[in-house]
């Protein structure tokens, strides 16, 4: 009997033990888990950290990158959709009517298109340097607003380097866009310009009426998405007839830019006539 007590003993014994090794095992597997998971935790979320960390740096360098490029540019970016028009002013720059507009324009916030005459340079230079530096486009509407489409071909060269030569004395690189006098072009005058002729879409009729009221509504029912509006900076009508013209069109949901940003600058020499509209120049 005794040795069965004994044997009774020694089994609870062993069993005892066995149970507390396994429970206490348990334990330790669980609390290491729970360590592990702690740190895996901790080791994911610094990680986060980092990337967060990491990525705000490369939002401040390409901040900075914009603020270098747009100070190199010196003007902003237009805004362009499907509402832009751009408002051309051809035939100065002529001091006192010019001076008048870019006033309006600086005032209203809003960038033009000028098509300007060789002949008309000289005595301005000051007008046109702030026509570029106000963000205007400025090209080159011919020496002497001669038909380009009867000249010969080497009157026709004649014009165009002149016209590029005083554009590059004074902006340092020759006309983008030729507007060609009475908007008449051919085969021959888009060869020998050999960059975009722009056209306009909407007559303000400002050289024939030479009224302010039938300007403004000429140019108020007759623009649409995409136009080109073409006008005269040497009327006084045509400068009085302005301000409205903005505020009716900008009412209408319009916005205006550049020929630079409402052709996304084009660079064949077609016949630009708004948006989505360039021709073959026959
Ligand atoms: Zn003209």
């Amino acid at each position: 009997m005794k040795k069965y007590i004994k044997y009774l003993i020694a089994f609870l014994v062993i069993e005892t033990s066995l149970v507390g090794a396994f429970i206490w095992k348990t334990f330790a597997d669980e609390a290491e888990q729970q360590q592990e998971k702690q740190v895996s935790l901790a080791t994911s979320k610094s990680s986060e950290k980092q990337t967060t960390e990491t990525s705000s740096t490369t939002q401040i360098s390409e901040t900075q990158t914009t603020e270098t490029e747009s100070t190199k540019e010196e003007q902003p970016k237009e805004v362009v959709n499907e509402r832009s028009i751009a408002l051309t002013f051809d035939d100065g720059p002529k001091r006192e009517t010019t001076s008048q507009l870019l006033d309006i324009l600086s005032q209203k916030g809003i960038k033009a298109t000028f098509f300007i005459l060789g002949q008309n340079m000289a005595g301005n230079e000051d007008l046109l340097k702030r026509m570029k530096d106000e963000g205007h486009v400025i090209g080159s509407h011919s020496m002497y607003h001669h038909n380009l489409s009867q000249m010969n071909e080497q009157t026709l060269k004649q014009d165009v380097n002149d016209m590029d030569q005083k554009a590059k004395a004074l902006f340092k690189e020759p006309f983008k866009y030729i507007r060609p006098p009475y908007g008449a072009a051919n085969a021959l005058v888009a060869k020998v310009a050999n960059r975009p002729l722009i056209e306009w879409s909407v007559d303000s009729k400002d050289w024939s009426s030479k009224n302010t009221q039938m300007i403004i509504n000429q140019v108020t029912q007759t623009t649409g998405p995409g136009s080109i509006i073409l006008m005269h900076d040497i009327y006084p009508e045509t400068i009085s007839a302005v301000p409205a013209i903005i505020d009716n069109l900008t009412q209408q949901g319009y916005n205006f830019v550049t020929v630079d940003g409402l052709l996304n600058q084009p660079k064949e020499a077609l016949n630009y006539f708004g948006t989505n509209d360039s021709r073959a120049v026959n």
